[in-house]
């Protein structure tokens, strides 16, 4: 299967309202310029390097989302142009994203990055973690950023049934945070989750935005 292939196919089997996020990483530019010309505009990155020097030379079309952790003194690279930034996990970092969009006269979307996994080794915030983020002092003055939604990852098993449950609970924690704290910001509406093995079951649990990387463009070495 080639990948245009794949993204067509993408594109018919999800529902409208779910978007896609190509993981392009580790993959060449011709790769990705082959999704491109399939219809594919949302590409995902998860290191800064890899996605600044891709971003330079690729269509300027392209929406480039950075889904991996993310250290503060690197925000820089990416503020210029980055259209999401999936895994925000602390104030600390969300206030570097502010201050480098603003410098870029910028306003960046952010997710907020939960810990679902029964696994140490994820990155994320608790249910009361992310409380105490959103009411900290300065939050509120965090004018350049967009808090769009949240982000996790299910643990990696083949458990199917842990899996659906990780990804109801972050439905969960989305009704929860939208219905305290973003009740009247239409724009509080993502919930990413899913890749290449449990999108389908993260689209029934309410995903709105998947991120596909082996299931489009093969697999990684
Ligand atoms: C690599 C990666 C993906 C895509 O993984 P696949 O299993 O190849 O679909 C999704 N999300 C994050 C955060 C990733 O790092």
């Amino acid at each position: 299967m080639t990948i245009a292939k794949n993204i067509k196919n993408f594109k018919a089997e999800i529902p409208t309202k779910v978007k896609l996020v190509a993981v392009s990483k580790t993959k060449p530019n011709e790769d990705i310029m082959e999704a491109f010309e399939a219809g594919q505009i949302i590409f995902g990155e998860n290191k800064v390097q890899d996605l600044a020097a891709k971003a330079e030379v690729l269509n300027q079309e392209i929406q480039w989302h950075f889904i991996g952790h993310l250290q503060r003194n690197k925000v820089k690279f990416i503020a210029p142009f980055v259209s999401m930034i999936h895994a925000v996990d602390s104030l600390k970092l969300l206030k570097e994203i502010n201050k480098q969009a603003k410098k870029n006269n910028r306003i960046i979307d952010c997710l907020l990055q939960f810990h679902i996994a029964d696994e140490d080794t994820k990155f994320g915030m608790d249910d009361g973690e992310v409380k105490e983020l959103i009411e900290s002092t300065g939050f509120s003055e965090l004018g350049n950023i967009r808090i769009a939604g949240v982000m996790g990852m299910a643990t990696y098993t083949d458990d199917m049934d842990q899996i659906r449950k990780e990804f109801a609970k972050l439905k969960g924690f989305f009704e929860e945070i939208k219905l305290q704290y973003f009740s009247n910001q239409d724009s509080f509406k993502e919930i990413s989750m899913g890749m290449s093995g449990d999108y389908k079951i993260a689209i029934e649990e309410g995903s709105t935005m998947i991120r596909v990387g082996s299931a489009i463009f093969g697999a990684r070495n």
